[in-house]
């Protein structure tokens, strides 16, 4: 029989109600069996996070040696939880201890992994499963990086015999058996794990929206959903902003190529997105799949004469910005010039005056020059790569809604087509390509 993985976010485990809801769609299909799950999320707007919640205790325990105050809205959250479903764990006990652990421990990354580990415990007693403890079976690296072969043992080693699990997401332990967290949103990625590590058919990721849209909602009034993605769609689309799953969620699971569908705890009768490796990939017939973009990004322009002829330059001026440990996003260059686009939060703290002079000095260059408040926006899909006259299309759509660009960045996959726009344009660029691609001609 094949196995398939459910990951579910935070707002499938906001309340007791939406976790009963959680065990009716798990018990209805049996190859649902094995779980992984987030902390509870908000249960309505203005509601807090767990995960927040636990940073503060966090910020609580470094100035007053203990966190009780902040602690006690997490305890009442689980309570209240543990209380409704009238579970026979001894939910306090366990709030006691982890409290306990917290205030031992003293590490910002261990606290933040209590939401997962107490959503977990409860799931696992709701379903009458195993509880799999993430700290047990998935491992970092000591520089941080996931240890994908010991992981994958450990976890399928300790799924043998068992007929259903459930994994608290978001950490596992480093070398030195200090629990460590992946990135926010980071479940995403523990359930890639355990898809991988069990061999499973399908990872299911069940959230709060019937999977990816065209673009995003709160820009388009009810953009069209995304019934198919490819891996390298899904990259691209949550890369640049997305954000149904985290960006690095599709590793795991792309190797062994199992394709992720994403559905909706609260609709799951809508189909989702199904995400599929690109080689069993069946185009929509749409030329474009998806815009997305991000905001807030600053470019450094340098211009020297007979650039492209003085070896080393590149390299030279992408040392300056190594040296400061800052990200370059896009590299658009012409024969005399080139551009690094980097996010505008990476520059903070004087990093961007020392590049600037740090470039000077090492190449020299006729004019250097800083644009802030860009914003990219990404237009994706594997239909543009065969249809002739999609960056025309784009371009027209763009300039008749008088937005200048500023750079272009297309990649030689043609898989997607990057534009620097102003900040400021940032909404109506998205909603002129949305227009073009998806309203006026259908296609
Ligand atoms: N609870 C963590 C967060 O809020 C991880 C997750 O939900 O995936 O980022």
């Amino acid at each position: 029989m094949s196995v398939k993985v459910c990951k579910f976010g935070g707002t499938s485990m906001a309340d007791a109600g939406v976790i009963a809801e959680v065990k009716k769609i798990i018990e209805s299909d049996e190859e649902r069996r094995f779980i992984v799950v987030s902390a509870p999320g908000k249960r309505y707007s203005g509601d807090s996070k767990v995960t927040d919640l636990l940073y503060k205790c966090h910020e609580e325990l470094k100035k007053r040696k203990n966190c009780k105050k902040s602690f006690e809205a997490v305890r009442s959250r689980f309570t209240d939880i543990a209380g409704r479903l009238n579970l026979k764990l001894d939910i306090n006990a366990v709030l006691d201890e982890t409290e306990e652990r917290i205030v031992k421990e003293n590490s910002e990354q261990f606290t933040a992994s209590r939401g997962e580990y107490l959503s977990a415990r409860i799931v696992a007693e709701v379903l009458g499963a195993e509880f799999i403890d993430a700290e047990k079976v998935v491992f970092f690296n000591e520089d941080g990086t996931f240890n994908g072969e010991r992981t994958y043992r450990e976890i399928s080693a300790a799924v043998t015999g068992l007929k259903k699990a459930v994994f608290p997401g978001f950490y596992g332990v480093d070398p030195e058996g200090r629990v460590r967290t992946f990135s926010r949103g980071g479940s995403d990625i523990s359930g890639a794990i355990v898809a991988r590590a069990v061999h499973a058919s399908l990872y299911e990721n069940w959230t709060d929206v019937s999977g990816f849209l065209a673009c995003d909602p709160h820009i388009v009034d009810s953009p069209k959903g995304i019934k198919t993605l490819s891996y390298k769609e899904l990259r691209e689309l949550s890369y640049m902003g997305a954000n149904v799953l985290h960006s690095e969620s599709i590793f795991p699971v792309r190797k062994a190529n199992i394709p992720i569908c994403i559905k909706n705890t609260f609709r799951p009768d809508d189909e989702g997105t199904t995400i599929v490796p690109t080689s069993r990939y069946i185009p929509s017939g749409n030329t474009v799949t998806g815009i997305a973009g991000k905001k807030n990004f600053t470019v450094i322009f340098i211009e020297k004469s007979l650039m492209n002829a003085e070896i080393g330059f590149i390299r030279r001026v992408l040392s300056v910005i190594e040296d400061e440990r800052v990200a370059v996003e896009h590299i658009p260059s012409g024969i005399d010039t080139m551009s690094l686009l980097i996010e505008s939060d990476e520059l903070a703290n004087y990093k961007l005056e020392r590049i600037l002079d740090g470039i000077k000095y090492a190449v020299e260059p006729d004019i250097i020059r800083v644009i802030e408040n860009i914003a990219l926006i990404a237009t994706v899909g594997h239909g543009m790569s065969c249809s002739v006259g999609t960056s025309a299309r784009l371009f027209n759509a763009i300039a008749a809604a008088d937005i200048n660009i500023k750079m272009i960045d297309q990649g030689s996959s043609e898989l997607n087509i990057i534009v620097g726009v102003k900040n400021d344009d940032y909404e109506r660029c998205i909603r002129a390509i949305y227009q073009e691609f998806f309203v006026n001609r259908g296609i």
